[in-house]
């Protein structure tokens, strides 16, 4: 072991570990009360349409602000929530709050068009044999359109699916639910399996929105989002490309046909106002 080679260097990163370790522990138990105690809320990320910047949609993204720790981001948590289960619960909740919150979006804005709400589905939820009538249910009784709604399954969770695990999402999409393939491209996935999946929208992965932050952009991105996008639009998937961070990406990912963008340029992650202040003022 690397603790009997000597130096406090490794027993540091032990004590360090073992941390981690405890913290994990802890944040998974008490995920439960979490939950009961209402410490989860959701921001949310504006979509906008690349060629004119006006708002398209917006993504849901769950934080826990945890009494100890502060505000945690999902990549603390929702690994731990799909490792012990709660994340069927916690998966409902995000989606029924921010499928309540995009229909009074709506509802306020009657002439803007539809607005649309991404979520996002964990494999667990994916698995779960309630997921289609508990998504109607929700769309029900928000009186939401299936339309308006978009869920965000990962490239990596459809990798090998049988048809099995894709009925429900067929099912959904039937209904006019949109399912997009998340994180796009950092998978392995066969693009002529595209074609069998239910889905209508790419998410091309922020790793390639990097390369266009390059000057000039790096060749070989350029080439293969331009390949993406054509791709996906001859078979009738929308292209969304998730973290722009400057106008000259933005401007890049245009002029290569993307459809809709998402980052840090347009706007941080936030609090529900935010969304609704950028309706009224049309675009970003
Ligand atoms: P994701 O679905 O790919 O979400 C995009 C992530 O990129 C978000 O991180 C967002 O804050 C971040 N981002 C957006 N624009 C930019 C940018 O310009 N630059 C950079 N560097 N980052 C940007 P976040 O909020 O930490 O979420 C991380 C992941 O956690 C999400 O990745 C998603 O997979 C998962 N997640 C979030 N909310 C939920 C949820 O309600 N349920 C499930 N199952 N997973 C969720
Ligand atoms: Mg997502
Ligand atoms: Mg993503
Ligand atoms: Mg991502």
């Amino acid at each position: 072991r690397a603790k009997s080679a000597g130096g406090n260097r490794f027993e540091l990163a032990d004590d360090e570990a073992d941390a981690r370790a405890i913290t994990r522990h802890g944040l998974t138990t008490a995920l439960p009360a979490a939950l009961e105690r209402g410490e989860f809320f959701i921001e949310y990320q504006p979509l906008v349409h690349l060629d004119d910047g006006t708002v398209h949609g917006a993504e849901a993204l769950v934080r826990w602000c945890h009494p100890q720790h502060g505000v945690l981001g999902p990549d603390r948590f929702i690994p731990l929530a799909e490792h012990t289960g709660l994340i069927v619960p916690l998966g409902r909740w995000v989606l029924e709050e921010s499928v309540r919150q995009a229909n009074f979006w709506q509802e306020r804005h009657t002439d803007g068009g539809p607005l649309r709400i991404n979520v996002n589905l964990s494999p667990t939820q994916l698995h779960h044999p309630r997921l289609v009538a508990e998504t109607v249910d929700v769309l029900e009784r928000s009186g939401l359109e299936p339309g308006a709604l978009c869920l965000e399954v990962t490239e990596s969770a459809l990798i090998g699916a049988d048809e099995d695990l894709l009925k429900p999402l067929r099912q959904l999409a039937e209904m006019g639910v949109d399912i997009a393939l998340d994180d796009f491209g950092t998978g392995y996935s066969n693009l002529a399996n595209l074609r069998r999946l239910p889905v209508s929208v790419l998410k091309l992965d922020r790793s390639f929105t990097l390369g266009m932050q390059q000057h000039p952009a790096d060749p070989v991105d350029l080439k293969i989002v331009e390949g993406i996008v054509s791709l996906a639009h001859s078979l009738d998937l929308a292209v969304t490309v998730e973290g722009v961070e400057t106008g000259a990406q933005a401007e890049q990912l245009r002029k290569l046909g993307c459809d809709t963008a998402q980052g840090w340029y347009y706007a941080r992650p936030g609090a529900p106002d935010r969304i609704h202040s950028l309706l009224l003022a049309d675009a970003v």
